[in-house]
């Protein structure tokens, strides 16, 4: 017997996105996201204002798509649902600008739970706070779109002032595409944490630190950087294919049987208790907010340490090799399409 998932998820037919037929929503930022909203939201028949500040850069791009700018204070102003999507960093001060538009029954919408759930911004009693938040980046979200396509995503009720957040949230998601897809109810917290945690220790941490410790492995042990490269990044696409398409099953049932039982027996050995146990810590942190503290103060005294890490990360062997083989594959591929086996050539 299977356990259903107790998770709901709505469609299009959920959403009533005629509750946004008299609204102004005000699109702060013409960024990843903000582009895509705004132009989503527009081409729904909604009415668009997208803020940003005096001196933008993104002022040209939002007008040629046909989309009235104004400040984000203005945009505000005229607006009642207010949708947050400039950097996660800087949202709380641009949230100090528009705070004083805000009215009793207008929404304050984002599409990550940072700021609100780590109370760096703390809205009026009387506001609505909505997350509709897609699980793409912005310009899927737009594509998708223009395909009568959808984009999954999630969507959450943190303050319910109205009455009606729920309704507005599931219209909003309507007119941006996502309920196409399908919308998975869930809170602030949820988001913000298994978000946290998903990209610290699985996707962007976890992934990269596994690569680099392989290929350092296989290349200290004197093997060639080359086939380190291949073996442990290059290749890495092909298995998150298969598991992207059919799980974790059908990256199994592809792989050799050699593969499989290797796999199924040593990767438990990489991935020990000790190393579930700094998830667990990792997972902590992110809970208890001491993460959310040091990046908040990390970007109080100007990014020292990430700028640090960051130019570390682009100066590891790997990347050079990496960026050598795939000038090296453009140029294999090319060459197929002439139903020429391609060879790559030896470097040294
Ligand atoms: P972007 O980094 O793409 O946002 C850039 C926009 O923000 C630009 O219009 C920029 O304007 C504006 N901006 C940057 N700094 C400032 C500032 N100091 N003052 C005013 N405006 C500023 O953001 P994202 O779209 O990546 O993220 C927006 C939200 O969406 C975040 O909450 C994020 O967590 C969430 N999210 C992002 C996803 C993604 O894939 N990117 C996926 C799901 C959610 P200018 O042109 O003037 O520089
Ligand atoms: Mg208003």
């Amino acid at each position: 017997m299977t356990d259903e998932p107790d998770t709901t998820i709505y469609y299009d037919d959920d959403a009533d996105e005629e509750r946004l037929a008299n609204t102004t929503v005000a699109v702060l930022g013409y960024g990843s996201q903000g582009h895509a909203h705004a132009q989503n939201l527009a081409d729904s028949g909604v009415d668009v204002v997208v803020g940003l500040r005096e001196d933008s850069s993104s002022r040209d791009a939002a007008e040629a798509d046909g989309l009235r700018v104004a400040t984000p204070k203005e945009a505000a102003s005229e607006a009642s649902i207010v949708s947050v999507l400039v950097p996660d960093t800087v949202q709380p001060a641009v949230y100090d600008d528009v705070e004083p538009e805000l009215e009793p029954g207008d929404t304050l919408q984002f599409a990550h739970g940072f700021n609100i759930h780590y109370g760096q911004i703390e809205p009026p009693e009387d506001v609505d706070v909505t997350m509709v938040a897609p699980k793409s980046p912005g310009h899927l979200v737009r594509r998708n779109y223009e395909a009568d396509e959808g984009t999954p995503g999630l969507l959450a009720v943190y303050r319910d002032a109205s009455g009606e957040a729920k309704a507005e949230a599931l219209a909003y998601a309507k007119a941006i595409g996502c309920t196409r897809a399908g919308v998975v109810e869930t809170t602030f917290r949820e988001e913000t944490e298994t978000d946290l945690f998903g990209e610290q220790a699985v996707l962007c941490g976890g992934i990269t630190e596994l690569i680099k410790a392989g290929y350092e492995t296989l290349v200290d042990a004197g093997y060639s950087p080359e086939m380190a490269y291949f073996e442990c990044l290059n290749e890495m696409k092909l298995i998150v294919d298969l598991m992207y398409e059919g799980g974790l099953g059908e990256m199994w049932d592809s792989v050799s049987d050699t593969a499989e039982y290797g796999g199924l027996t040593r990767g438990e050995v990489v991935v020990d208790d000790h190393a579930r146990e700094n998830m667990e810590r990792v997972l902590e942190a992110v809970q208890n907010g001491d993460f959310a503290r040091e990046w908040i103060l990390e970007n109080q005294a100007g990014r020292p340490g990430y700028r640090q890490r960051r130019q570390a990360e682009k100066s590891h062997d790997i990347e050079e090799v990496g960026e050598k083989l795939r000038d090296l594959f453009a140029w294999a591929e090319a060459s197929e399409s002439s139903e020429e086996k391609a060879e790559v050539p030896a470097d040294d």
